[in-house]
């Protein structure tokens, strides 16, 4: 697979302290951008009013990238409780994800879960789901243990898992639980990631395949048309009806096969970040591939 020679400078750019810390101040450029729901409240929801015209459900990220203290994640995990409050007033049809150590899993993973249930208390008084990303393998073990208590009292907690990890399949069967299914995001050393892409994308569709079997709620996130194909496929074949899956992309990512998914009567959630930590997030999209740095231009230029 060809990489992105200018993947090295945004992954600079999305590190560089000075640049954040001015983003955070200016804010997202007037409308948003073509990956980013918005930095307010108001313009993230208004991006899940849009995206619910056509059928498409919203799983909104609340970033926080730079958590240092346990007031930190408070905030966090405040703003998450704001805007699920936000969906519920307008029965907007949408949930919430967000990443455990936004919320202070590196402090101490007892503050993560603290936050989280205060998250999960609010979340279930209105059925709506909340699910925890996957990050570095270094903390993904803790990830999971936290996951697994909070799945024990709460029904509406799912979880991602990258299949670019070896261990991954034993924790599939290990939750039996909603999941969202990843490539992987993050790479490391051999002996613990999978690095041919042909492999990842294999174990890719055993993991969903096996989810589905154990009869588990399944998210197909991904934007590859092979997996997604495949999983038509598999669904029919199997007779999987669809309150079983759903399929999920990142928000700007093939907006016009999301709403053919619609049309062609699956469920698609699309998820859309947002946050003040905007500037991070996109520095990583652009980072990914070429293809990005075009739409997110054309988006400017909208302004
Ligand atoms: C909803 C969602 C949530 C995620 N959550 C996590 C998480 O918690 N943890 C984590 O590590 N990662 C997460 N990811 C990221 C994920 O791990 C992958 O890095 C990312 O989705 C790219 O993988 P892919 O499945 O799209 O396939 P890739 O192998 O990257 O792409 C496969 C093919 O898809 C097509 N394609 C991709 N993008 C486009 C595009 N914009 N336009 C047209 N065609 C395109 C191309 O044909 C490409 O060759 C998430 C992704 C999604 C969609």
């Amino acid at each position: 697979m060809m990489k992105n020679p200018t993947g090295p400078v945004f992954e600079y750019l999305a590190e560089h302290n000075g640049l954040i810390q001015t983003a955070r101040k200016i804010g997202l450029p007037l409308g948003g951008t073509f990956f980013v729901g918005g930095q307010e409240t108001e313009e993230t929801i208004q991006t899940v009013r849009e995206l619910n015209k056509d059928g498409r459900a919203v799983t909104v990220d609340c970033l926080g990238e730079f958590i240092e203290t346990e007031q930190d994640a408070i905030g966090i995990a405040d703003e998450c409780i704001k805007v699920i409050y936000c969906i519920a007033e307008e029965k907007l049809n949408a949930q919430v994800s967000l990443k455990l150590t936004s919320v202070g899993l590196r402090l101490n993973p007892q503050i993560a879960e603290k936050q989280m249930t205060r998250i999960l208390e609010t979340a279930e008084l209105f059925d709506m789901r909340v699910t925890v990303n996957m990050e570095e393998e270094a903390v993904c073990e803790t990830i999971i243990q936290v996951f697994e208590r909070l799945h024990g009292r709460f029904s509406n907690v799912g979880i991602a898992l990258q299949a670019n990890l070896y261990r991954t399949r034993f924790d599939l069967e290990r939750l039996q639980s909603t999941v969202r299914v990843v490539k992987g995001a993050y790479t490391g050393p051999a002996d613990i990631y999978i690095e041919r892409k042909e492999t990842v994308d294999a174990t890719y569709l055993q993991l969903v395949k096996q989810n589905l079997l154990q009869g588990c709620y399944t998210q197909v996130a991904t934007h590859d048309e092979d997996m997604i194909r495949e999983v038509v496929r598999f669904v029919h074949q199997h007779s999987i009806g669809s309150e079983q899956f759903e399929f999920q992309m990142l928000q700007g990512m093939r907006p016009k096969r999301q709403q053919e998914l619609v049309k062609e009567g699956f469920r698609v959630v699309i998820y859309v970040p947002h946050g003040v930590d905007w500037y991070t997030y996109l520095m990583k999209r652009l980072a990914e591939r070429p293809a990005n740095i075009g739409f997110t231009m054309m988006s400017m230029l909208r302004l």
